[in-house]
């Protein structure tokens, strides 16, 4: 699970996933402390993962069920 998380492999580099960007409030836009505001999709090479910042892709549900997915 670890090693998921951490995986510096699985991601690209951007803004909305580096260690030095800030939310600000009400925007979609990010705030550096090196590159003042940025988009999410920019990235530079300072960029550093921040595993707290990733956002996990939902799981969908086929939404097909039978009588038998709800029997213990
Ligand atoms: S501009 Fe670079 S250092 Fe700043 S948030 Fe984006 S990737 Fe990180």
């Amino acid at each position: 699970m670890r090693q998921k998380l951490f995986n510096k492999k699985d991601h690209t580099p951007n803004c909305a996933t580096c260690v030095h960007a800030r939310v600000i409030e009400g925007d979609a836009e990010l705030l550096c402390v090196h590159e003042g505001v940025v988009d999410e999709t920019d990235a530079c090479r300072r960029y550093t993962y921040d595993p707290l910042k990733r956002r996990p892709t939902k799981h969908r549900l086929s939404g097909e069920f039978s009588a038998e997915d709800f029997k213990v």
